[in-house]
């Protein structure tokens, strides 16, 4: 299933493997907060091995982030800041 990028919006920016897989996850569990290393470990059997890790999935909460109107921030479960899809 692909988005289609509302009219006037900016061209996506070039998709790392891992921000698919943040983004894909986030789309997965919507309205469910989660934070950089609670995504690493999360996806840690989902990701090839030296991809996933904290720092990196961090980076791509940030990229994405940067679409406001589908991704917002939140409190994860363990009560730090994260980033969540949807309501
Ligand atoms: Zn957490």
């Amino acid at each position: 299933m692909r988005a289609r990028a509302p009219p006037g919006s900016p061209a996506p920016m070039a998709d790392s493997l891992l921000q698919n897989l943040v983004r894909q996850w986030l789309l997965d569990h919507a309205g469910q907060v989660d934070f950089a290393e609670c995504l690493a470990s999360a996806l840690g059997q989902a990701g090839p091995p030296g991809v996933v890790n904290a720092p990196s999935i961090g980076l791509a909460l940030e990229e994405l982030a940067h679409q406001p109107q589908t991704f917002w921030a939140g409190a994860c479960l363990c009560g730090r800041p994260g980033l969540r899809y949807g309501w």
